[in-house]
């Protein structure tokens, strides 16, 4: 796939429309309103509810000054650490505060670019972030995201970011917003999907084995799930060794459950918005999809483990 994109690169994305138009998405679903307010190198978004009251902010910060490391972390597969969301405003007084981290560069005219796949993984930060902010209880060592179960860690991320396979979405941010730009976008977005999603399966099933028994070896373990489901044929035993020793597995065991568990989640709460344009009202569709993402004491919704494979073969058909 790096071959066809250096010869034909993908389009770029504009970072201010690209801002814009995730604000709209936040207050046409979420009924949120949000005040932005600009800083030197980025905004802070102040976030109210339907009665007024401020729930937090969200501070969006760009890096535009990370040129050569753009090039070297935005590509398939790597979500660069800067994505990640620091959590601040523990104290029992403070609202909550997430930080979201976007990479970019600024051309001749003085425009914010950047590629599809950090649209992407900005999104998915954005929707951590409110995520937080829009979880009540905090106390000084628990606070936002720390109250929900596993599970739902990803729910409100990864519905965000799938606003990157969205064509109407996709046609007000990119700096090409023809047909031909916008297929190709979704195209690269679906086929990293396909490329790594089998991969991530094996490694939550292997990472699942290994921890919940008290012996034996990777290599056993991954001779008995062989047998039971055939794992060699989607992974090779050294990519998911690998994979398993980055530092963000080895912090945290069942990573990759709770993110296949959001795939499969989001790609059945998604796919109605897929009819409507990004800045539509949606008061229909949103109605509940977010409640055990804000509620920690909802219980988990039930999820379908085929959907996220049949969302993203739609999204690939609809861009040839
Ligand atoms: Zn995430």
């Amino acid at each position: 796939m790096r071959d066809v994109l250096v010869r034909d690169p993908l389009p770029d994305v504009d970072v201010d429309r690209a801002l814009d138009a995730t604000r709209r998405v936040v207050e046409a679903v979420l009924g949120l309103l949000v005040e932005p307010m600009g800083r030197a190198h980025g905004e802070d978004w102040t976030i109210r509810d339907r009665t007024g009251a401020v729930r937090g902010v969200v501070r969006v910060d760009r890096w535009a000054d990370r040129a050569e490391r753009l090039s070297r972390t935005d590509r398939p597969g790597h979500t660069p650490l800067a994505d990640q969301t620091p959590w601040a405003g523990s104290s029992s007084e403070a609202l909550p505060v997430a930080t979201v981290a976007i990479r970019c560069r600024v051309d001749g005219s003085g425009r914010s670019l950047t590629g599809p796949h950090q649209l992407q993984a900005t999104l998915h930060e954005v929707g951590h972030a409110l995520n937080h902010v829009l979880l009540g209880g905090r106390t000084t060592l628990v606070t936002g995201l720390d109250y929900l179960p596993v599970e739902r860690l990803d729910l409100m991320s990864m519905w965000f970011d799938k606003w990157a396979l969205h064509p109407g979405f996709l046609r007000a941010v990119l700096t090409d917003p023809g047909a031909d730009s916008v297929a190709r976008v979704i195209w690269s977005r679906c086929i990293e999907f396909r490329r790594t999603l089998p991969t991530r399966v094996v490694v939550a099933a292997v990472d699942h084995a290994l921890h919940r028994s008290t012996s034996g070896t990777f290599a056993e373990t991954w001779t008995a799930l062989d047998h039971r489901f055939g794992i060699a044929q989607l992974a090779a035993e050294e990519d998911v060794l690998e994979h398993l020793a980055w530092p963000m597995p080895l912090a945290n065991p069942g990573g990759e459950f709770s993110m296949l568990w959001a795939y499969a989640a989001t790609s059945t709460t998604f796919a109605p918005f897929l009819d409507h344009d990004y800045d539509h009202d949606h008061p229909d569709h949103a109605d509940g999809i977010f409640s055990s993402s804000v509620d920690p004491t909802a219980p988990s919704v039930p999820v379908d483990p085929v959907a996220a494979f049949a969302f993203h073969r739609t999204r690939e058909d609809h861009s040839r």
